[in-house]
């Protein structure tokens, strides 16, 4: 589904992705590790072109993802995302907020928008609040429509890039909840946190991030249990 070879980025002189190289298939729920300023959301972002690479290559289903162009923003769409901050749009109602990209990227029309958009809504719980607007929600309801809003383009793929990491923690469990029954659901996501809970109880593979280096790749069995590399070890001493 993702496929990354030999990806190098620097911003000025410092290399924050340092020849990064990883498949991930259909379905698999990924969670990305490592310390603050590893380059977890760099990597994220690279996924989906936020962000340029200085070279090597990014595939989505075995496309190489070009650098700009119409193509781009195809493949760009089957990639859904997630941020910390909710990025909802404040002048629009919860509904408008998720038929918005399926009427205008996606051209469907604007019924069949609206009714799929309540489905999803109601399938993250918050379909009463159709008609508020994003201020009037709290954060993890907030979070629970981004993720309705990403998942009304239908992507093949969702990053999370620490979604729960803004929240009051009485709100994380509800956010965690709808992003453990999209991986269950068979979902291919990869998923910076630090919701170590979340990671052994949905990741199928944990990648471990240090200094721009993909340090460990491995299962989460083995990544908690036996961590193999000092700079894992230190970073599971002081979370855990
Ligand atoms: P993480 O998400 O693991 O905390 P990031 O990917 O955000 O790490 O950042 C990796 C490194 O790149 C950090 O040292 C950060 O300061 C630096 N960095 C991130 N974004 C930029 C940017 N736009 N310009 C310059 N440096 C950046
Ligand atoms: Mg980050």
């Amino acid at each position: 589904m993702i496929a990354m070879q030999d990806v190098q980025k620097h911003y000025g002189d410092l290399h924050v992705l340092k020849d990064i190289n990883l498949s991930i298939p259909k379905g698999q729920v990924v969670v990305v590790l490592g310390p603050s300023g590893s380059g977890k959301s760099t990597l994220c972002r690279t996924i989906n072109r936020l962000e340029p690479i200085d070279s090597g290559e990014i595939l989505i289903e075995g496309e190489v993802l070009p650098a700009e162009g119409r193509d781009l923003a195809r493949l760009r769409s089957d990639v859904g995302m997630v941020f910390q901050s909710f990025n909802l749009f404040a002048h629009k109602t919860i509904l408008q907020n998720v038929t918005l990209g399926p009427t205008k990227v996606r051209k469907m029309n604007k019924a069949d928008a609206q009714k799929r958009a309540i489905e999803l809504l109601d399938r993250v719980g918050v379909a009463s609040q159709k008609d508020k607007y994003p201020a009037q929600l709290s954060g993890g309801q907030q979070q629970r429509v981004a993720i309705a809003r990403s998942l009304a383009m239908a992507p093949k793929v969702m990053l999370f890039d620490e979604p729960t990491s803004a929240l009051d923690p009485e709100m994380v469990s509800e956010v965690l909840d709808v992003m453990v029954s999209l991986a269950r659901e068979g979902m291919t996501m990869v998923v910076v946190t630090h919701e170590m809970g979340f990671a052994r109880k949905a990741a199928d593979r944990i990648l471990f991030m240090a200094d721009g280096e993909l340090v460990e790749d491995t299962d989460p069995e083995s990544f908690f249990s036996a961590p193999k590399s000092e700079r894992a070890r230190d970073f599971l001493s002081k979370i855990l």
